[in-house]
């Protein structure tokens, strides 16, 4: 059981949580990239994995300004978002339905962590610690950005379907 007496005991709990949280990420999405079948969404994953592992340092430095080991403690929510990603991907989907469904779960994973670092975010500014603060909006931006291109691939899927019309068709 941890011990959460004050916001900044939270604060902590909730950075081990993203910790973990990236580090399942980080193993997600090559398997993700490997899966895509548009060379626009493999992409997109790779340069998530670049970034995944800028984040994974930027709470190294959030842990170190705090006086604390980076560690993680096992984010749940992130192991069910991707369990539910890999059953996806071991169904019997057409390519382009499987890249569908590969952003629907990557946008998920996105908004989990939009969640996770807007709490963070808000507790080191209530604590004043603003430099915490300004690491975590940094990540915060990639993670919304990220979400925001996935929503144009998943438009521009769209398209091609309506450009080849079958295309989505079994
Ligand atoms: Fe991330
Ligand atoms: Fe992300």
């Amino acid at each position: 059981m941890t011990k959460l007496a004050t916001l900044d005991d939270l604060l902590v709990h909730e950075l081990q949580d993203l910790y973990d949280a990236e580090h399942q990420i980080l193993k997600a999405l090559p398997k993700m990239a490997k899966a895509a079948s548009s060379d626009a969404l493999r992409n997109a994953f790779q340069l998530h994995l670049k970034q995944t592992e800028t984040q994974i340092g930027r709470l190294e430095q959030a842990f170190a300004a705090l006086g604390k080991p980076a560690k993680g403690t096992k984010c749940d929510g992130m192991a069910g978002l991707i369990k539910e990603g890999s059953k996806m991907m071991a169904e019997d989907a057409s390519p382009e339905v499987l890249d569908a469904a590969l952003i629907a779960a990557a946008q998920k994973v996105e908004h989990y962590e939009i969640a996770g670092y807007g709490c963070v975010a808000t507790y080191a500014q209530m604590l004043g610690r603003n430099e915490i603060r300004e690491l975590l909006t940094q990540t915060l931006d990639e993670e919304e950005a990220t979400d925001e291109k996935l929503t144009e691939l998943a438009e521009s899927l769209i398209n091609v379907r309506a450009e080849h019309p079958g295309s989505f068709a079994r």
